[in-house]
């Protein structure tokens, strides 16, 4: 869907060539690996060496016919710009574009994959491979579709791109400037997102504050980008934070009158502003920022706490925010909330929940409620669909290894309990003695990547009788490596983006258990996150003695879901990857629904 008003002009900068700067894309291409690079090598030929502008071909870009919302932080981090931005972006999605969010940051890992979820959040996995910041889960879950690399960018990939390409001759008699060049790299990111999704709206969200130096060249590319494409194809929305001190029980907006005039000073002047605050904001306040601002104050709106973050969208499009990034945009729209009737049903469940159901996480994490993001999701969206609120109870595995708790305190008054995704070695016996519980108890189990790991590991163990069975991510000094290193994974060195990543296939066993769940599909495309897996050398020693491996990598033997016969067990299923990536609100994941259902039954 395109504004029919659209200015269909390419710009005439990108028409200039010169002999000297410019490259034979074709010579060059044989000799680079990346095809990436070579792509912005190519482009990078369309310039001349004596004017100061910088410019890459994006083929197919088409000024005006892809608008942009650039949404932007002041004050603090971890204000909910993802969901934010994502509850937007979904308003204008059900007005029948094409929107295509982009997650921007300043960090200069090339991805998130190495970094901690501690202090950083989940690391999410788009199907494509890439491990991503957890908004980009936010922004799967709320748009309902899959996003891809090109959704994703860090300073580390542009300046990886610039330097690259300096090493390739493509800058040849030229210095290397932020700008032009790496502000030039960043829009031509913008550009060739929307060309590659035809998007009618990119999204794009700057992570951290404006105020952030590493966020320095990102404003810069904005601010160009917003000159070059014309002001009437960009929309600012700035999110801004009001405080309520206790000392003086009143909002005060200082702070976030600051943080504006921060991003003016970088030129960037914000068509809209949402407030974030616990209260809903005063119209004194939403004035006094508006003074401040230039914002004409019906277009600075409160986006105060609510429950949960599905209520979003429609608080701001109460809020009219949708209405006034269409004007902004110079897009007719209608300003109707669209009807979107799988939605609305899950928000009316929400709404209808009655009573608590309590499932136990083992964690590592346990305190950073961030760093297991997808999976509260995916348990929230189960637990709503059954009519029920999620309490989630966390136990510190390491407590039980260390003797401080016992397993049965812990468990007691869970319903069901789940073993995450996980990496090394603390509180791993602890985890052990938490599937051995349920597994005897008849407790539902959900074991997801490393909790299917360490279900093989108390199976072998407890029930198969390989006492020290371990995995070797754990202990290499044990007769029975029963998880191993992926051959794959055994020549790899270094680490990040070199799991087995992404999207994948699971051949599901017909008349199995995960079959019944899967709606009878006997293959199913799943996510992916690991290095090590059953050796199989033992999978029929497991087998022999009762576990079920139904689920496989297709001509692969690695085992990817495992299970009891329902006629030994409730609920007690493994699955080597992480389907709490690809659960959304209005499809809950089929696993998530079965587990808790089992709960429930059990309660
Ligand atoms: N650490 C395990 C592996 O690498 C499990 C990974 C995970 O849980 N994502 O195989």
């Amino acid at each position: 869907m395109h504004n029919p008003e659209f200015n269909e002009n390419t710009n005439s900068e990108q028409t200039q060539n010169d002999s000297f700067n410019s490259i034979e894309p074709e010579e060059k291409q044989d000799s680079f690996e990346d095809q990436q690079t070579q792509e912005t090598l190519r482009k990078s030929a369309t310039k001349t060496d004596d004017d100061e502008f910088y410019h890459n071909e994006v083929p197919g870009y088409i000024k005006g016919r892809t608008k942009f919302v650039f949404v932007m932080g002041t004050v603090i981090s971890g204000l909910g710009k993802g969901v934010f931005s994502s509850s937007l972006a979904k308003l204008l999605q059900n007005k029948g574009f094409t929107v295509e969010p982009m997650k921007i940051e300043g960090y200069l890992n090339i991805d998130s994959g190495t970094l901690n979820p501690f202090r950083h959040g989940e690391v999410f996995v788009l199907d494509d491979g890439l491990e991503t910041d957890m908004d980009l889960g936010t922004y799967e879950r709320l748009l309902s579709k899959n996003l891809t690399r090109e959704n994703y960018l860090t300073s580390g990939q542009i300046f990886m791109a610039v330097l690259t390409k300096e090493r390739q001759g493509g800058y040849l008699g030229k210095d290397i400037q932020v700008i032009p060049h790496v502000t030039g790299e960043i829009k031509t990111r913008f550009r060739q997102l929307a060309v590659q999704k035809h998007a009618d709206i990119v999204f794009v969200e700057v992570g951290g504050t404006v105020g952030d130096l590493e966020n320095s060249h990102y404003l810069e590319a904005i601010r160009e980008f917003a000159y070059e494409e014309g002001r009437e194809n960009c929309c600012f929305v700035a999110l801004t934070y009001v405080i309520k001190p206790n000392a003086l029980g009143e909002q005060k907006s200082k702070a976030a009158q600051h943080g504006i005039k921060k991003l003016m000073s970088r030129g960037i002047q914000p068509d809209v502003i949402a407030i974030r605050a616990d209260d809903p904001v005063g119209l004194k306040v939403r004035q006094k920022i508006s003074i401040n601002s230039n914002v004409p104050v019906e277009r600075v709106v409160s986006m105060h706490d609510v429950d949960s973050i599905y209520k979003i969208p429609k608080l701001l499009h109460n809020a009219g925010i949708d209405k006034y990034v269409c004007e902004m945009l110079g897009f007719s729209c209608p300003i109707t909330f669209a009807r979107d009737e799988k939605w609305e049903r899950f928000l009316s469940q929400i709404e209808s929940q009655e009573g608590e159901l309590v499932i136990g996480i083992t964690g590592k994490y346990t305190q950073i409620r961030d760093a297991y993001a997808s999976l509260i999701h995916a348990l929230q969206h189960a637990t709503t669909a059954c009519g029920r609120k999620l309490r989630i109870k966390w136990i510190e595995t390491t407590e039980i290894e260390l003797g401080q708790r016992s397993v049965e305190s812990e468990l007691v008054d869970v319903a069901g309990i789940v073993v995450p995704g996980g990496f090394g070695t603390r509180g791993v016996e602890g985890k052990i003695a938490c599937v051995k519980y349920a597994r005897e108890k008849g407790m539902p189990y959900l074991g997801l990547c490393y909790g299917f790991q360490m279900a093989v590991v108390e199976y072998a163990r407890n029930v198969c009788g390989l006492t020290g069975a371990h995995s070797t991510e754990v202990t290499i000094s044990t007769p029975h490596k029963v998880i191993d290193i992926l051959p794959e994974q055994k020549k790899i060195e270094g680490l990040g983006g070199n799991m087995r990543l992404g999207g994948r296939d699971v051949e599901v066993s017909v008349g199995s258990f995960a079959y019944s769940l899967y709606g009878n599909r006997d293959t199913v495309r799943e996510r992916f996150r690991h290095r090590y897996e059953v050796d199989p050398k033992y999978i029929s020693t497991l087998e022999e003695h009762g576990l079920v491996f139904s689920g496989k990598a297709p001509g692969q033997p690695i085992m990817q879901i495992l299970e009891l016969p329902q006629s030994v067990h409730p609920f007690f299923i493994g699955v080597q990857y992480h389907p709490e990536f690809i659960s959304r609100p209005t499809e809950v994941h089929p696993l998530f629904l079965g587990f808790v259902k089992a709960c429930l039954r059990k309660i």
